[in-house]
C-alpha cells in the first residue's frame, strides 16, 4: 500500500490548490479523481470573476492550475474514493482500485448536480437528459427540448439554448414532461459528493461537510475545502482560498 503524507480527494480548484501549497511545504501529496481533472467549472466558456485572467475559460484555467501542481511534486490517480477509515493516527484511503495509506486527508470533492425525480426520469422514457446545455446543447439543433428548474442556472440554460433548439419548454420539478421535447436538461440545484463519508465525519443535513474558515472536521487530521464544506459564498476565489487554508492547516497537523 502506497503512503502519502497528506492525500487530497478531488482535482477540482480546492483539491488542486491545496495540492499547490501541500507539495511547497515538501510533503507527498497524492490527489484523487473521479473523472477529470478540473471539476464543475471546465466546461465554462468565459470567467470574468477570476481576478488576473479576465475571461479565462474554465478548462485552460484549470488546466494551468493542474500542470502547476504536478510540475512542483503532486501525483494525480484517476480513482473514485469510496471509503476512509482511521486507525491510530493513519487514514486508510479506499478507491475502485486501492488502498492508499495517509497522515491528513483534505476533502475536496465539491458538488453535483441533483438528479432528476424518479417521477421525471420514468416520465423522460427513452429521451436524452443532460445536466448541461453548453455540453450537449448542440445536440439538439433545430430539435424541441425542455428545461427542468427554476432558479438562475435554469434561467441560463434556457438563453443557452433559446439559439439552438427549435423550442424550448420550462417545466418545474415534477411537473410532466411536454410530449414533444426531445432531450430534458435538468438544472434543479447541486448536491455534495460527500455520501461515501456517511458516519465518518460530521455533515449537515444537506450533506455538506461541517467546518468553518479553519476547514477542521470534526475528525482530526481530516480537512475539508471547497464547496462541499458548509459555507455561504461557492466560488472559485472561495474554493481556492479553503484548499490553502486546508493544506496549511494539514501541513502544521503533521509537524
Ligand atoms: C455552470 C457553472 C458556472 C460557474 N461559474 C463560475 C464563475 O464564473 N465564477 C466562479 O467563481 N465560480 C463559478 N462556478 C462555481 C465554481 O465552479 C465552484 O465554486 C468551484 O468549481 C468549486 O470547486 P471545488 O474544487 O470545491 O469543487 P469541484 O469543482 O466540484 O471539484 C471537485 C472534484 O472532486 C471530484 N470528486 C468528487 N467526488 C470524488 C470522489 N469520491 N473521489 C475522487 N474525486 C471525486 C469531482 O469529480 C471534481 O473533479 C460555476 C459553477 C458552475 C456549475
Amino acid at each position: 500500500m502506497k503512503e502519502y503524507d497528506v492525500i487530497i480527494v478531488g482535482a477540482g480548484i480546492a483539491g488542486l490548490t491545496a495540492a499547490i501549497y501541500v507539495a511547497r511545504a515538501n510533503k507527498t501529496v497524492l490527489v484523487l479523481e473521479s473523472k477529470i481533472h478540473g471539476g464543475q467549472i471546465i466546461n465554462t466558456f468565459k470567467i470574468d470573476n477570476w481576478p488576473g485572467d479576465y475571461g479565462v475559460s474554465g478548462a485552460n484555467l484549470m488546466q494551468k492550475i493542474y500542470a502547476q501542481a504536478v510540475d512542483l511534486g503532486a501525483k494525480v490517480e484517476y480513482e473514485d474514493a469510496v471509503g476512509i477509515t482511521k486507525k491510530d493516527d493513519k487514514f486508510t484511503v479506499v478507491t475502485d482500485d486501492n488502498e492508499y495509506i495517509a497522515g491528513a486527508v483534505i476533502l475536496a470533492m465539491g458538488t453535483e448536480p441533483r438528479k432528476l425525480s424518479e417521477k421525471q426520469t420514468k416520465d423522460a422514457g427513452k429521451r436524452a437528459i443532460s445536466y448541461c446545455a453548453t455540453c450537449d446543447g448542440a445536440l439538439y439543433k433545430g430539435k424541441p427540448v425542455v428545461v427542468v428548474g427554476s432558479g438562475n442556472t435554469a434561467k441560463h440554460e434556457i438563453a443557452y439554448l433559446k439559439n439552438i433548439a427549435s423550442e424550448v419548454y420550462h417545466i418545474h420539478h415534477d411537473d410532466p414532461i411536454p410530449e414533444p421535447a426531445v432531450a430534458v436538461f435538468v438544472a434543479i440545484g447541486r448536491v455534495p459528493n460527500t455520501g461515501f463519508l456517511k458516519d465518518f465525519v460530521k455533515m449537515d443535513s444537506k450533506g455538506y461537510v461541517v467546518a468553518g474558515e479553519d476547514c477542521h472536521t470534526s475528525v482530526k487530521g481530516v480537512f475539508v475545502a471547497g464547496d462541499c464544506r458548509t459555507k455561504s459564498v461557492r466560488q472559485l476565489v472561495t474554493a481556492s482560498a479553503d484548499g490553502a487554508v486546508s493544506a496549511i492547516e494539514a501541513v502544521q497537523y503533521l509537524g
